[in-house]
């Protein structure tokens, strides 16, 4: 489980590891909008995989 608080972690490798974590995530759901017959659409997939990297950014400490 990753934290939904990125700025509570304080622990460099758990947020080094979070980060990678949001970043991957963000690509699969990037797939599976392009997927025909996906539960989501290119649109939705489009959000949750900007959320994510949203997260991932705020995990690398850029603010
Ligand atoms: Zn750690």
């Amino acid at each position: 489980m990753t934290s939904p608080r990125p700025e509570s972690v304080t622990c460099l490798a758990c947020r080094e590891h979070a980060r990678t974590e949001h970043l991957r995530l963000a690509e699969q759901i990037e797939r599976l909008g392009t997927m025909p017959g996906s539960v989501v659409t290119g649109g939705e997939a489009g959000e949750a995989a900007q959320h994510h990297r949203d997260l991932a950014r705020r995990f690398a400490g850029g603010g």
